[in-house]
């Protein structure tokens, strides 16, 4: 067997797919986000603005966040140095779980160590509880939901994007004495749309489910203390279980699950991903406990978040370029083929200074490739009538139709 021939073919696979995926190597400016470096293969250097970062409202720059950070470690030094139950369970481990539970007002949060973590281990771990359980999952559900649902051990029924319709004609085709559970994402980010919560809260009542909700592009960022969308729309409390991450609006790393008391206690004695693995570093929960506590008391930072979005949309709507209708914080460019997305972000790296990832299949479907702004609070508007100017530009370069004109 040669073995090395099937590694290679196994990428060249994916190269001929256009698919091959290349990092950019960043390092990024505190106190100058969303400056950063870019360094080449060649090792040569150039500075970029990040169009594509997921540390939405700039929280990794935050001095209460890294001064947090540096004073754990000062304190209690790098790693935890274990698992949850041996010895891994430092005081700001159960600070922040507090936290956490404070911040979607449930009796309990259990901390995992990524967003990825939490979805794969609660969802594949319920079934072990709740014998018999099925669960309803929205067909766009991110690939660690799909993960911890493809694991479980049960019936699953995946239900159209956002489609209620067809939600309840599978909850209503389902035997009432079932367990069940509907799998769902606040705010799916690749589209920017939003799911319905309220309605999907009265379905869950009616069909006698429970809901799980991946709140992960929401906290931080919506509802007045940053809860989420579910805060937003004054359906927190019916919401079951909340998972989230510290990794993105909060701009450290980990992620969670909020529940009630008993709920966070039964996944943290069966979920493997919870625990057998060693815990987040002290200094890590230290941050997103000051990540959260700063989130919660400035609104102000949603706004100017919401603000930028929009004055973004705006721009690119005025210079006729194809903005796909998102109703967040999220702003999607459609471009619709894969080697001319791929080609406008490499010329917006080399010749614009402009960073933003190319979404290409199997992320997004095929004839639907785009590129995927998230401006942020520290986005000017010199940096947006930049990034504006150049997508013109490549635009009529790259002879795209605009909406509503001709191809130029
Ligand atoms: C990023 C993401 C996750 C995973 O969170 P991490 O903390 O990055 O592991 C989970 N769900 C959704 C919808 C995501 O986009």
């Amino acid at each position: 067997m040669d073995y090395k021939a099937a590694f290679e073919d196994a990428v060249q696979k994916v190269r001929s797919e256009g698919r091959y995926r290349v990092f950019a190597d960043l390092k990024r400016h505190r106190g100058q986000f969303p400056r950063a470096t870019w360094t080449r293969d060649d090792g040569s250097q150039c500075d970029v603005t990040v169009w594509c970062s997921n540390d939405y409202l700039g929280q990794g720059q935050n001095p209460v966040v890294t001064e947090a950070m540096k004073k754990a470690i000062d304190e209690a030094g790098s790693g935890s140095g274990g698992t949850r139950n041996i010895s891994g369970t430092t005081h700001y481990h159960v600070e922040l779980e507090h936290e956490l539970a404070d911040l979607h007002q449930k009796e309990a949060a259990l901390l995992f160590t990524s967003g990825y973590v939490s979805n794969e281990a609660s969802l594949s771990t319920l079934h072990k509880i709740l014998p018999g359980l099925v669960i309803f999952s929205d067909a766009l559900n991110h690939n660690s939901m799909i993960s911890g649902i493809r694991a479980h051990k049960g019936e699953k029924k995946i239900f159209r994007h956002n489609d209620l319709e067809h939600l309840e004609e599978l909850l209503a085709a389902t035997d009432p004495a079932l367990p069940k559970l509907i799998a769902f994402e606040s705010v799916y980010s690749m589209d920017g749309d939003i799911a319905d919560i309220p309605a999907i809260v009265a379905l869950a009542k009616a069909y006698g489910a429970m809901t799980y909700i991946d709140e992960v592009h929401a906290v931080g960022m919506y509802g007045p203390r940053g809860a989420g969308v579910a805060e937003r729309d004054g359906v927190m409390a019916e919401i079951d279980i909340i998972e989230g991450t510290l990794g993105k609006a909060f701009g450290v790393m980990g992620g969670y699950i909020a529940a009630d008391a008993v709920i966070c206690d039964a996944i943290r004695s069966y979920a493997d991903g919870f625990i057998f693995t060693t815990s987040i570093p002290p200094a890590l929960a230290a941050g997103a406990v000051a990540s959260i506590r700063y989130l919660k008391a400035h609104n102000e930072i949603r706004e100017a978040h919401q603000e930028r979005a929009a004055s973004l949309k705006a721009r690119l709507i005025k210079a006729g370029l194809p903005v796909m209708p998102s109703v967040c914080h999220i702003v999607p460019v459609l471009v619709g083929d894969a080697v001319h997305c791929k080609m406008i972000s490499d010329i917006l790296l080399e010749d614009f200074g402009i960073y933003v990832q190319p979404i290409n299949y199997p992320t997004v479907p095929r004839g639907t490739e785009r590129l995927r702004f998230t401006p942020t609070p520290a986005h000017t508007d010199e940096m947006m009538d930049k990034l504006v100017a150049a997508l013109e530009q490549l635009w009529v370069h790259c002879n795209i139709q605009r909406v509503g004109g001709v191809a130029a």
